[in-house]
């Protein structure tokens, strides 16, 4: 096996800053996708598509793999809605 490099973001979970009027977020790649929707939950919004391994799963990992899910079809994969 060659050698390789591991990056491990899984600590990098702050939310640095939530722009409702512009329905936009900036996240550091480890944080939960339900932690993104329980910021803005309080604002009547919440983060599009909602898959089922939304307490696990990270917005790295979503940004990777655009997860699509019930929702998906009415907000599109990756916004805040
Ligand atoms: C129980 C369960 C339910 C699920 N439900 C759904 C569903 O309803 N709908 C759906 O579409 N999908 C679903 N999925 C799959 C879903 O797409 C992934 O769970 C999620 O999007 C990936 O995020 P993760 O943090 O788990 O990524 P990981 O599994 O950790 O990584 C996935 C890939 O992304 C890469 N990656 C991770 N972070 C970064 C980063 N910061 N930069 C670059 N690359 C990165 C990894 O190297 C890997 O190749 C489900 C999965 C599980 C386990």
């Amino acid at each position: 096996m060659a050698d390789g490099v591991l990056i491990v973001l899984t600590r990098m979970r702050r939310i640095l800053e939530i722009d409702i009027p512009n329905r936009r977020a900036v996240v550091e790649p480890g944080v939960t996708h339900l932690a993104v929707t329980a910021e803005v939950l309080p604002h009547r919004h919440q983060y599009a598509p909602d898959p089922s391994s939304q307490m696990v799963c990270s917005i790295g990992g979503n940004v990777a793999e655009t997860p699509a899910a019930r929702t998906a079809s009415s907000t599109g994969s990756r916004p805040i809605t």
